[in-house]
Order: structure tokens, then C-alpha cells, then sequence
């Protein structure tokens, strides 16, 4: 980055195609800087299926979600760019500083200027899904969570976790070992979807008392003065009501996603959700605005992560290229 926070490029979205972005784009010694609307990298694999396998990814004969981020974020942070997280990307302007033609690309948290733009936004930010009851932004950062980071945050605490599939299991069983027992888990229906042995696991710590299951049940309201205390979680089955101490709320309930400001950008859309990209170079309509992975489209295209991947090095090499008033180049990354 140079001193006035000028990067070479920015990547939109930290999905596998964002990821392999930063790492084409710091192999071409571009700085670089990230910016993701999720409080994590990995995209669709991290938010939607992490604990599936994967088994057509090129060199990955068979590889869990989790792990496939973590190489992927090991191998696309490795020249160190900037990653700002939890900030979406609303919008995109054309400035002159100094002479030069610059984006600049205005989150939440402020303008960012750079000098190229991959777009690899996938379907869109990813939001979490949230509780249906008023005002429970309100208690985000007071006892509201949507995801686990660090598990200290809920050691010795009172704890209900909100879903039915494999996060919401993962962490019942995950978080034993730091909260104050029992946890809580609470699922609109008496099915999960989660792995049958997750779920048995869950069970049998039932039987010992470190697990409350609650189904078919809803947390219908949150209390406490200034912080978190419980939760009023009925049974919609029987219509009963029961006030749980709470200090810590975990719903994990999975995600949506929404291309949003990006479809007001004046970008040539392929169909309604992808933006139009020339494929031998993945530029868009939009000079120095290129966009790989699912968020890009061509006649033919396929959604999958090694395309993604593919295009990200058409992406960035294209980027690096213009930006220096280059020919395009491969350049091997053997030593
Ligand atoms: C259940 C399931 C199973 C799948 N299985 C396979 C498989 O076996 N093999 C395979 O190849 N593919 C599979 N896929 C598809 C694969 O996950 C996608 O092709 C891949 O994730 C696309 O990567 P991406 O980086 O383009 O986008 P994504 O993974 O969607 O990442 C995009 C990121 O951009 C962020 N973002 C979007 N807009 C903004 C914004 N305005 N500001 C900031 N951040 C933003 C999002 O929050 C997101 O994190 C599967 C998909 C699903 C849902």
C-alpha cells in the first residue's frame, strides 16, 4: 500500500475466487487489499457447507470445506494484503488524485482507492439470517451472536444456540468445554439436519445434563439490562413459554445473499445475477473493474470453484498488466 492507502488492486469478496485473487495479485508483487462483508474468509464453502467434502477441486481428490479455506487463505494471504472484514461494499466512483485515474470504493467504513477492482463477490454479500424479533440488532455486541471466532468470548457463560443443522451442532458440541453448562439448543422442528452422529452426540451429553434440547421450539424474546440475561423460548407445539437464563444467544441459521449496490454500478449484468465479463481477459464493462469467479458470467459458464479459481489469474494477471501498461504474462511461481 502506498502512503496515501493506494492499493493496486482490491478484491470484493473473500470467497475461493477472492482468495486465489490475492494470492495471483501478490505473486505479481500488486498490493493488495480485501474487503469481505462476512466477519470471515471463505465464501460459500465457509458459510454454506463447511463441514461437507469436496471432490473436484484440481489437486483435491477429497477435501472438507473447512480445510479447502484454510489452504486457500494460506495460500491468498501469503504476500500479506490488507483484509477488512465485516464491511460490504456499497460504492464504486471514478477520482483523480494527482493526476492519476483512480476507484474509489466507499464501504461502510469509509472510501478506499485503488487502482484496479476485481469483483468476486459470488451471489452476492452474505448476511446472516437473524431472529424474527423486533429489535434484535439491538443486542448485537450485548449477548447476540451470529458466529463462534473465539470460544473465550463464551467461557462460564450461560448459552442457547438457535438452528437445526450442522453449525448449530457443531457448536453444542464444540463450546462443552467453555460454557456453563447446559447448553441450550433450540430447533423450530423436532428433525435436525445435521450429521445423525452430531446429533446423537448431542443426546447422550442430554443424558448427562450438559445438553438442553428444546424442539419444536422459538426464542420469541430476549431480556436483560444492558447485557444479555435470558431468553423466553416457546414450544410451538404445546403453546408453553419458558424465560432460559442466557448470556450468550448463538442463532445460526445460515445465510442469504444479495448482489445489492453492485447491480446499481452501471456494470453489464449477464442475466440478473452475474455481471457480464470478457473471458479472455475477465474485465467487465467497466474499464479496470474486473470480476471472476460465480459473480462473473459468459455464455457457457460454469459455476464451480476451479473456474473461479481460473479466472481469478486471468483477473489479476489482466489487472497487473493494465495498471503497469504491460503485455499480459504468466509468470511461474516455481523456485
Ligand atoms: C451446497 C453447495 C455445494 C457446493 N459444492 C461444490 C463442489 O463440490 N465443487 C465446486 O466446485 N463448487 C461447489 N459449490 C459452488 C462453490 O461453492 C462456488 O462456486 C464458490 O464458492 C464460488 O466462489 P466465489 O469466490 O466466486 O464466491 P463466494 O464463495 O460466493 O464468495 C463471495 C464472497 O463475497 C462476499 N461479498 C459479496 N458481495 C460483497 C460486497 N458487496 N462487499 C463485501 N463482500 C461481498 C460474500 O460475503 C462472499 O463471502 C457448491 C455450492 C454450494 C452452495
Amino acid at each position: 500500500m502506498s502512503a496515501d492507502g493506494v492499493v493496486d488492486i482490491t478484491i470484493l469478496g473473500a470467497g475461493p475466487a477472492g482468495l486465489a485473487a490475492a494470492y495471483y495479485a501478490g505473486h505479481r508483487d500488486a498490493s493488495v487489499r480485501i474487503i469481505e462483508s462476512l466477519e470471515q474468509l471463505g465464501g460459500q464453502v465457509a458459510a454454506v457447507y463447511p463441514e461437507k467434502h469436496i471432490y473436484d477441486v484440481a489437486g483435491h481428490p477429497k477435501i472438507l470445506g473447512t480445510k479447502l479455506v484454510e489452504l486457500c487463505a494460506e495460500q491468498g494471504l501469503q504476500y500479506g494484503p490488507e483484509v477488512r472484514l465485516g464491511e460490504e461494499v456499497q460504492t464504486l466512483e471514478r477520482v483523480n488524485e494527482n493526476g492519476e485515474e483512480l476507484l474509489a470504493i466507499g464501504t461502510s467504513e469509509g472510501i478506499f482507492l485503488t487502482r484496479a477492482l476485481i469483483i468476486t463477490a459470488g451471489h452476492g454479500a452474505f448476511e446472516p439470517r437473524k431472529l424474527g424479533i423486533e429489535g434484535i440488532d439491538e443486542w448485537e455486541g450485548r449477548g447476540v451472536h451470529y458466529f463462534v471466532r473465539e470460544k473465550d468470548v463464551f467461557r462460564d457463560r450461560t448459552c442457547v444456540i438457535v438452528g437445526g443443522g450442522d453449525s448449530a451442532l457443531d457448536w453444542t458440541l464444540g463450546l462443552q468445554d467453555t460454557v456453563k453448562p447446559p447448553i441450550a439448543l433450540v430447533h423450530r422442528r423436532d428433525n435436525f439436519r445435521a450429521l445423525e452422529s452430531s446429533v446423537s452426540e448431542a443426546r447422550a451429553l442430554e443424558g448427562e445434563g450438559r445438553v438442553r434440547i428444546m424442539t419444536p421450539c422459538e426464542v420469541r424474546e430476549v431480556h436483560g439490562d444492558g447485557a444479555l440475561e435470558a431468553v423466553t423460548i416457546e414450544n410451538t407445539k404445546t403453546g408453553q413459554s419458558e424465560q432460559v437464563p442466557c448470556e450468550a444467544l448463538i442463532t445460526l441459521l445460515g445465510f442469504h445473499s444479495h448482489l445489492g449496490a453492485i447491480a446499481d454500478w452501471g456494470l453489464e449484468l449477464e442475466g440478473k445475477r452475474q455481471i457480464r465479463i470478457d473471458p479472455t481477459t475477465c474485465e467487465t464493462s467497466l474499464s479496470k473493474v474486473y470480476a471472476a469467479g460465480d459473480v462473473a458470467g459468459y455464455p457457457g459458464k460454469i459455476t464451480l470453484i476451479t473456474i473461479g479459481m481460473g479466472e481469478a489469474a486471468i483477473a489479476a494477471n489482466n489487472a497487473v498488466a493494465q495498471i503497469r501498461g504491460e503485455k499480459v504474462q504468466p509468470k511461474y511461481s516455481t523456485d
